[in-house]
């Protein structure tokens, strides 16, 4: 072998007696087979087989595994972004004439994806009261194919009737998704309430650390990941086993970061009740937040994501109050380590529940930083609101 091939041909080393913890990190465009038969016969594989580093690696397969075991599925599918999971499922299962119900709550892009493609291309949409509970029955015409739930609501934090949503859904013969992105798998599982899709925003808890960008789709049959790996493969999405490494490793972690961020932003929602400048706190823990009786009833307890809204006029020192925060960040997206706040524009966002309040809006994600230097930071904020 001369040097140049040598270059290209990695030797062979000993695997014998090494033994990690961590899940090995497979990259892949080309795979390669064993003889020529095999590799005519590739189609042959399957869906689980491997063909093409786009199509999965040992490395995207080991999360996909561990999220359907958490979610209780059949089968998870990688995409790029939590996003890209909303619009893989709407693009794979509706046709021109078909029509989707999405909350009046959903992830802003969802609305603005169903807005600005789906329909200039026929495929309609509807809106919804995120609390309208069995009563979406009303609203599912023969042309309604998907329900699409998010519960708590982004923003506004209704925590929805999502076994009642489903159930009338299913009865309808519609099909039913579930935006599980504030939940996570640990407190809440939609598919064991009859759901067709779980739906996560990975980069947010179960990355954990604001460095990736990922989500994922699992589903209660079979038939149903195959229509969306079709549609992937016709499209050429996949995604980086770089990415996925960093989520297989943040995975391991996200049982201890949830039960800490849940427990502070509770205690914080709490008290956040008594400052001078609070209107309302929006957290699915407060038994004033829309729809806390189902957070009770059906999750297994917080995330650390909720809402203040301020009293109006409490925000004329905002911005510099904001950007004198020593602890907390100034920034959009959650579930990593540092604590972030960001204000939201809720108005015009919401056309079935017009949003009312004349007070600013702040979202506040909970990292994992010492409560009391969050808590010094936030209370340093609102007194120069108060000032
Ligand atoms: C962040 C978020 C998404 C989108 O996730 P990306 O990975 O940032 O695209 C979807 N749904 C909810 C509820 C989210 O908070």
């Amino acid at each position: 072998m001369q040097d140049l091939t040598r270059c290209v041909h990695h030797p062979v080393v000993s695997h014998e007696g090494f033994a990690s913890l961590a899940v090995p990190t497979f990259r892949a465009s080309t795979i390669v087979y064993p003889d020529a038969k095999s590799f005519s016969n590739r189609s042959k594989r399957g869906f689980d087989g491997y063909t093409y580093g786009l199509h999965g690696t040992p490395t995207t397969r080991t999360l996909e595994a561990q999220l359907t075991l958490l979610h209780g599925g059949v089968r998870t599918v990688l995409v790029p972004s939590g996003q890209a999971a909303a619009s893989m499922i709407l693009l794979t299962f509706l046709m021109p004439g078909d029509r989707v119900l999405i909350p009046d709550s959903v992830y802003s892009p969802v609305r603005y994806f169903c807005q600005d493609y789906l329909r200039p291309r026929g495929i309609d949409y509807g809106v919804y009261d995120p609390l309208i509970g069995a009563g979406i029955g009303d609203l599912i015409d023969e042309h309604t194919k998907l329900v699409w739930i998010e519960s708590p609501g982004s923003g506004t934090m209704e925590v929805q009737d999502v076994p009642a949503i489903i159930q009338a859904a299913k009865a309808k013969g519609a099909l039913v998704a579930c935006d599980n992105t504030w939940a996570s798998p640990l407190l809440f599982k939609p598919l064991a309430h009859g759901a067709d899709f779980a739906v996560e925003a990975l980069t947010k808890y179960i990355g954990g650390h604001s460095d990736l960008l990922l989500g994922s789709i699992t589903v209660s049959d079979i038939e149903l990941r195959q229509k969306i790996k079709l549609v992937l493969r016709d499209m050429g999405i996949g995604v980086s086993p770089d990415e996925v490494s960093l989520a297989l490793r943040g995975i391991e972690t996200m049982g201890v970061r949830l039960r800490h961020v849940g427990k502070v932003s509770e205690e914080f929602a709490h008290a956040l009740q008594e400052s001078a400048v609070v209107e309302r706190v929006l957290h699915p823990a407060l038994p004033s937040c829309p729809g806390h009786e189902f957070w009770k009833r059906d999750m297994g307890g917080s995330s650390g994501v909720f809402s203040v809204v301020l009293k109006p006029g409490a925000d004329a020192n905002l911005e510099a109050a904001m950007t004198e925060l020593k602890i907390f960040a100034i920034g959009a997206s959650w579930g990593g380590t540092r604590s972030l706040i960001a204000t939201t524009a809720l108005k015009e966002e919401r056309t079935v529940i017009p949003w009312t309040s004349k007070g600013v809006v702040l979202r506040i994600c909970i990292g994992l930083e010492d409560e009391r230097d969050l808590w010094k930071d936030l209370s340093d904020m609102l007194a120069k609101l108060a000032a």
